[in-house]
C-alpha cells in the first residue's frame, strides 16, 4: 500500500488544518486527538511520509517511540494519570482510519475504561 499525502495528518504537518500541538522535534510531532478516548489522549507521528508500521523505517520507529516515552511521562504529570496505554493500528482491517503512521498515548485513570 502506498502513502497518500492528502491524509489528514499530512495536512496537520503542513499546517493546512489546525491542531493542538503539544510537542515537536526534528523528526516527530505530537498533538491532541480531536476525539479523545481518554482525558489527555495524544497522537505521536513521524514528520516524514509513512503509511503505518508496515512501511516504517527503523529511524521512524525509534524516533516515534522516543517521543511516545516523553509524552507518556508528560501526560501522566499533566493529567494526573496512573499509567498510559500506547496503541497503534495498521490498515483498515487492523483498525487504522488515518493512513499516516501514528501512536496513540492514552492516559489511564483508576476505574475509567477507554472510550471505544
Ligand atoms: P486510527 O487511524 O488509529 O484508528 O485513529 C485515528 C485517530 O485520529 C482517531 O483517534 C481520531 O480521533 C484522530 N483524528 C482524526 N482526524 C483528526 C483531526 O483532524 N485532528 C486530530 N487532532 N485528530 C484526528
Amino acid at each position: 500500500m502506498s502513502y497518500d499525502s492528502d491524509n489528514i495528518f499530512a495536512k496537520i504537518l503542513r499546517d493546512e488544518i489546525p491542531s493542538s500541538r503539544v510537542y515537536e522535534d526534528d523528526e516527530t510531532l505530537a498533538f491532541m486527538d480531536i476525539m479523545p478516548r481518554a482525558n489527555g489522549h495524544v497522537l505521536v507521528i513521524p514528520k516524514t511520509p509513512c503509511r503505518n508500521i508496515l512501511d516504517a523505517s527503523e529511524q521512524q520507529l525509534a524516533s516515534c517511540m522516543a517521543t511516545a516515552q516523553k509524552l507518556s511521562h508528560a501526560v501522566m504529570t499533566a493529567f494526573g494519570a496512573g499509567g498510559v496505554t500506547v496503541q497503534q493500528f495498521n490498515e483498515a482491517i487492523g483498525g487504522q482510519e488515518v493512513f499516516h503512521l501514528h501512536f496513540h498515548i492514552l492516559p489511564r485513570y483508576p476505574g475509567v475504561a477507554l472510550l471505544p
